[in-house]
């Protein structure tokens, strides 16, 4: 009888890939020990941000730690997922560098962890590639940049006096842009209320470098998403880039200036900085990692890369959207990868995921397209909170995940 050795499986990133791939790795403790490494110990649930920035109405800076948010799934103790999972083991620590040549991964302490097989899953980050942004604009890629956004609004109302305008910019019209501005217009009249200030004195503005809102989804859903941020007050700038930040306005290409007190910036997105730091790794656009039709890296047949680091050829020629959808398949089809290979089995390439659509935009109404379907209304946004539940049950047992769902989390 032939014996084969335990291999480990280090993954990097406890996100939407890498969290998927180590629950379907956990499935085999006889052949695969997994380690899982991530910066923050949790999983972080970025759909639910958008309800994060006007979440807690009431006074100024809640403490954070007593606050019982609403909708708050953001954010989930990757201790509670792999909670009864023997052969994952899980670390908290940011990966600075990989060494294939030594199949070890290194942490910012120095420590080194080595590994028979490797998933890279860290994710994206935001691409400040614009001169004054960085220092000027709020991001939105956390749970506490949502809470300092929404704080941020807050004291402008407070400050400002009441002949005063306020302008609320959004740098980009994807879905986190569109989101966020419908959210925040729905809002703008009760904060005003609660400030004492005039209704309408608050604007939200979205700049778009594309012609259209939302360019990766279908035509119907562009032209309704445009329609209903135009019904709730919010102002569109297309077609234009922003070229330049200064302290209080954004320098369109243009020529045209557009005054800001909060500058919310969703526009550009890259992969996370570790793609940089494979040697050997190829890299396209926005430095994410080209992957093979079975998403190894390069000429490493031992390195996986899932999620938004890896650029992956989808449907046409067009690379796959940086989807939290996208990113369980592919940590799904890793985990199935290595277990094939692991066995010398005959492994099928990655079949991308075709996205399916759903953005809420501002109180208890979304849009949903899927598969020609389509539904806008109350309806969509029940759905956008069933396919939450759905989520959590696939990474909780059912009754945290009802929980979670239900109550939210203490962050
Ligand atoms: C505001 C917002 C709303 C969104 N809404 C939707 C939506 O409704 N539907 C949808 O499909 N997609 C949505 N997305 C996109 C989706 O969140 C991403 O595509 C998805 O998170 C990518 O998954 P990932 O596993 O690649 O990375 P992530 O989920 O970002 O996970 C990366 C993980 O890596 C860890 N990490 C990073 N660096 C290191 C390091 N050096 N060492 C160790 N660990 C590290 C991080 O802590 C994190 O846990 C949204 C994104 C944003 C920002």
């Amino acid at each position: 009888m032939k014996i084969m050795k335990k291999k480990r499986v280090v993954i990097i990133g406890g996100g939407f890939a890498g969290v998927q791939c180590a629950l379907d790795l956990a499935r085999h403790p006889v052949d695969l020990d997994v380690i899982l490494i991530d910066r923050d110990g949790y999983h972080t649930y970025h759909a639910d941000f958008y309800k994060l920035i006007t979440s807690g109405h009431g006074p100024l800076h809640i403490p954070r730690e007593k606050f019982r948010l609403a909708f708050s799934t953001v954010a989930l103790e990757l201790a509670e997922i792999f909670e009864g999972k023997p052969n994952v083991e899980l670390v908290r620590g940011d990966v600075v560098a990989v060494h294939p040549s030594a199949n070890a991964v290194e942490l910012a302490d120095g420590e080194r962890i080595a590994y028979d097989i490797l998933v890279v899953a860290t994710g994206s980050v935001t691409n400040f590639s614009v001169p004054g942004l960085r220092t000027r604009a709020f991001e939105l890629k956390s749970p506490e940049d949502a809470l300092t956004i929404r704080n941020a609004i807050d004291e402008v109302f407070a400050r400002k006096a009441k002949h005063e305008k306020i302008s609320i910019v959004i740098g980009g019209g994807g879905f986190s842009g569109c989101e966020a501005a419908g959210e925040i217009a729905v809002w703008l009249p009760k904060l005003a209320r609660e400030h004492g200030q005039p209704a309408g004195n608050a604007e939200v503005t979205i700049v778009e470098g594309a012609p259209q809102l939302l360019m990766s989804a279908p035509a119907w859903f562009r032209k309704k998403t445009e329609a209903r941020l135009l019904a709730l007050g919010v102002r569109i700038i297309f077609s234009n880039f922003v070229v330049g930040v200064r302290d209080d306005a954004i320098d369109l290409k243009s020529g045209n200036a557009v005054l800001f007190d909060i500058l919310i910036w969703t526009a550009g997105v890259r992969a996370h900085l570790l793609a940089e730091k494979i040697t050997g790794a190829a890299l396209a656009k926005g430095s994410c990692i080209v992957v093979d039709p079975y998403l190894r890296v390069g000429n490493f047949k031992n390195i996986f890369a899932v999620g938004d680091i890896a650029f992956c050829k989808g449907f046409g020629d067009k690379p796959l959207p940086m989807l939290a959808q996208t990113a369980i398949s592919q940590g799904r089809y890793a985990a199935y990868a290595i277990h094939r290979l692991f066995h010398d089995r005959k492994t099928f390439p990655y079949h991308p995921y075709r996205p399916q659509f759903i953005i809420p935009l501002g109180g208890r109404y979304a849009l949903a397209y899927a598969r020609g379907f389509s539904l806008e209304g109350w309806l969509p946004w029940v759905l956008k909170r069933a396919v939450a539940l759905r989520y959590f049950m696939s990474i909780l047992p059912f009754g945290k995940a009802l929980r979670v769902w239900l109550r939210g989390v203490r962050i």
